[in-house]
This record gives structure tokens, sequence and C-alpha cells, in this order.
């Protein structure tokens, strides 16, 4: 589904005309494929004086996965992938030695690398150099994100709570950004937090890590919710495909394309989470995840909106994920539903705001509001919610949208073009794994780093 334009300006003379003609030059993205090396090259771990502990640990990890690693660049490599650690930089001053031993590395760095930051999450108890270096490394990373070019992505991992640089969901983390399924999450940050668990990841587990687990997926008849339930279905999840009556045909389409099971069900119904639990139970024998991804627009100024277009997108996109979240809670109470993974799609408008979607922009921004709270409630019980923000996705929702609008909207992200549906499903997957525990409470956005918003 790559648009158009990205196709032309990557073949042939049209290529070439667009390089004489200075055009923009969206790259092919690089998405995962069974079997394809980890990285496209070998991996440079660079870090001030005081993190040498960390990148040793990171090196050995990366090492561990078969990866050809680095502590030094040497004018000639073309990496793969740059990981820079800087998890215990005292104050902004001393970040220079490892920032400023990377600008050669970044010329080298092959079409379709990685930039990966490992550092810590500025806490609340920190001195003010600490917080100033820390907090730093957002606004770097994020700058770093937007100077790559050729498909090449920059994001990072901050450790939170004394976790490791070698924590397990730090390790999930850095193989997700290191890999081809983070294609579309570019300039992101995800906090890794050792409070809740330690999940010892099995190490031959990296291909099918939801091996025995049950997944419900709703809205799964088309567009990012097929996606999502083909790429959970792929990590060894059996997969309940859930969507209204009237997507019938989609719905059975998707259930037999994974070998799952289809459940009809409009989610805004009152008891939709009684239902959900009963078909996961009886059918296949439990439920491990859950994701929101049912979701609608009705697209209006306030000035012109009205009830039937605000309270329906309130329903679906917002209403009824709170009402199933309060069966699973109430099930996770009783001590039914250890380690739930909830993870529910939000969308950069609720970031960022966008005219005409004010109902839409209420319910998206809603959920990245609720994904925290439940987070803490899920803890309790082992379990973790978290979001995903999806940018300009490539889907039938998106094919709605007026011409000249979509072309831009493809364009405004550092990427200079729009994500796939597999993205978001990628990053729904990670988020669902077991190796993601110390991920919680968070959205993360599959947005290319859009230009809009944070
Ligand atoms: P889509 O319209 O292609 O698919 C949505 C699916 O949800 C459909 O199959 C629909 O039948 C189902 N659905 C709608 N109401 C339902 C209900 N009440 N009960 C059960 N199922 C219902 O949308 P998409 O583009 O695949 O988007 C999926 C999710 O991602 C949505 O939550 C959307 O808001 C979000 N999102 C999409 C984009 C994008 O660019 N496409 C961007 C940001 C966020």
């Amino acid at each position: 589904m790559t648009d158009t334009y990205t196709k032309a300006v990557n073949t042939g003379m049209t290529k070439t005309l667009a390089k004489k003609l200075g055009l923009p030059r969206p790259a092919l993205l690089r998405r995962h494929q069974p079997g394809a090396p980890l990285t496209v090259g070998p991996v440079l771990v660079v870090s001030d004086a005081a993190s040498q502990e960390s990148a040793a640990a990171v090196a050995a990890t990366l090492d561990g996965w078969g990866l050809t690693v680095a502590r030094q660049d040497d004018d000639a490599t073309r990496w793969g992938a740059v990981v820079v650690v800087l998890t215990d930089v005292a104050r902004p001053a001393d970040a220079s030695t490892a920032v400023l031993s990377l600008p050669g590395a970044l010329k080298r760095l092959a079409p379709n690398g990685r930039v990966v930051t490992v550092s810590r999450a500025a806490a609340p108890g920190d001195a003010p150099e600490l917080a100033a270096v820390r907090q730093g490394v957002d606004g770097f990373l994020r700058s770093l994100a937007k100077e790559l070019r050729a498909g090449a992505t920059a994001n990072g991992i901050q450790l939170a709570d004394d976790a490791a640089a070698d924590h397990p969901s730090a390790r999930a983390a850095l193989r997700f950004f290191l890999s081809a399924k983070s294609a579309y999450v570019d300039g992101q940050l995800l906090t890794v937090s050792a409070a809740n668990g330690w999940f010892l990841y099995p190490a031959d587990a990296w291909d099918r890590p939801l091996e025995g687990k049950v997944a419900v997926v709703t809205g799964a008849a088309r567009g990012i919710g097929a996606a999502i339930a083909k790429t959970l279905a792929r990590d060894g999840a059996t997969v309940v495909c859930v969507d209204v009556p009237a997507a019938g045909e989609g719905l059975a389409r998707t259930a037999n394309a994974v070998r799952g099971t289809a459940l009809q069900l409009d989610v805004t119904a009152p008891d939709a989470g009684e239902k959900i639990l009963a078909h996961a139970r009886t059918r296949h024998g439990g439920l491990d995840v859950v994701v929101h991804n049912a979701g609608i627009t009705r697209d209006k100024l306030l000035a012109n909106m009205d009830a039937a277009r605000w309270d329906s997108v309130v329903a679906v996109n917002v209403e009824a994920q709170l009402r199933i979240n309060e069966t699973l809670l109430a099930a996770a109470a009783a001590g039914d539903l250890d380690g739930l993974r909830i993870v529910s799609l939000a969308s950069t408008s609720g970031i960022a705001g966008n005219r005409g979607q004010t109902n839409y922009a209420f319910t998206k921004a809603g959920v990245v509001g609720h994904t925290a709270a439940t987070a803490t409630l899920l803890a309790a019980h082992g379990g973790t919610a978290n979001a995903v923000a999806p940018g300009f996705i490539e889907t039938e929702m998106t094919q709605h949208i007026p011409f000249a609008t979509r072309q831009v909207a493809r364009r405004l992200s550092s990427l200079l073009q729009g994500g796939e549906p597999v993205d978001v499903a990628e990053a729904v997957a990670f988020l669902a794994s077991p190796g993601a525990v110390g991920i919680t409470g968070q959205t993360l956005r599959v947005c290319g780093q859009n230009l809009v918003g944070r």
C-alpha cells in the first residue's frame, strides 16, 4: 500500500527526475520479514564516561542476539544502528564526549538504520543538573530523529525505578526499536520501569512471544484491526476477532485468516465486556490480551456539531473501552485475570488536536487519560495498559480524507509518508508481549514523527 508518490520517487526515471528537481523523497521503509536480520548492519554502542557499565551490558545484549557490535567508530563502517548510552551522565556538560563521537557514524548510517538512546527518566527528587541532562536527552532525541534520512529512525528508552540497562523490558524495547517492526515509529521515548515485576524472557521466544496466549481484537473486520489480529496470530496468539454484525463478512475473513474465532458484537452494548470474557473463556480457556481498536470518525466543526455525531463517537471510541475495562478489572480483582495486557488505540489527533475533530480528539485524548489510570489499577494484578497513537495510516478511514489534505497529512512527518496498518499492529504486538511487562500507562505514537503535537 506504499503511496504512488513514494513509489514514483524510488523507481527508474521518476526517481532520477525527483533527484534533479530536489523533490522530497520518502524512503521505502524496511518492514519485518521472518528470518531477516534484526538490523541492516553492525551496531555501534557509545556512551559517556560514567555510563560505561550500562553500555557494556547493552553491548552484551546485542552480542547475545548475534549482532556485530563495536564500541568505537572506525571511520569506515556503514552502521546498521547506533546505540547511545547515557544512563549515568550527571550533568549536561558531561554528555559531550558521547554526543560528539556521533557525527561520522551518523554520516555512515545505512538506509533504514536506527539510533536508540538509553538514558534515565527524570524523577521528582533529581538535583537540577541531573534533571536537566535527563530531560535534555528527550529534546536531543526528538531533534536527531528529524535530522535522519533514508528511512532511518531515532527512538529512546528511559529507564525508571532503578531499572538496569539490561532489564528484560529494556531489552525488549531495544530490540523493537532496532528492528524493522518499528519502521514507522520515530522520535519517540518509552519509559521502562522495574516496578512492575521481572520477566525472564526465554531466549528463543522473540519470534512467537504470544505462544499459548488468547487475544481479543475489536474492530478486526478491516484496516488496522485486521492487521493487529494477523500480527498477534503471527506472534503465536489465538485471536478472537470482534466487530459489528454489519461487518460480518470482513470479520469472518480475518477470523479465518488467523485461524481464530469471530464474535459479532457491537462494543457499545452494555454487556460487551461479559460477552468478550465469556467467549474467550469458553472457546479458548482464558484471556491474556485485549486490544481496543474499534473506532469511528464523524467529523464536523464544533459550530455545526449535532448530538448524533458527538455521542456516537464518544460511545464507540471511549465509553465502550471504559465499560469493557470495568468488567476486566472486576475479573482481575477476583483473581481471575492475572497479567492481563490492554492496548487501546488513541490517535495523534487526541494529542495535537485536529480541525473538524473535536469529538474524535476528545475521545482519543480520553483514551490516553484512561490508559494511565487503568495501568495503576491493573498493576496490582500484574497487568499493563498502554495506548498506541497512530498518525496518518493508509486505511479506508483515511481514504475518505479529501485528496489535497491527504497528501499534506502524509508528507508532514519526518519519514515523509503515511504508515501501513502493520506498523500500528507491530507496536500493539510489542506492548502485548511478555517482555513489555515494565512498560505501562504509556502512549506510543506510531506516526513517522508527525510534525503535529509533541
Ligand atoms: P476502520 O474504519 O477501517 O475500521 C474500524 C473497524 O471498527 C471497522 O471494522 C468497524 O466495523 C469497527 N467498528 C466500528 N464501530 C464498532 C462497534 N461499535 N463495535 C465493534 N466494531 C466496531 O478504521 P481504522 O483506520 O482501521 O482505525 C482503527 C483504529 O485506529 C480506530 O480506533 C481509529 O480511530 C484509530 N486510528 C486510525 C488512524 C488512521 O490513520 N487510519 C489514525 C489514528 C487512529
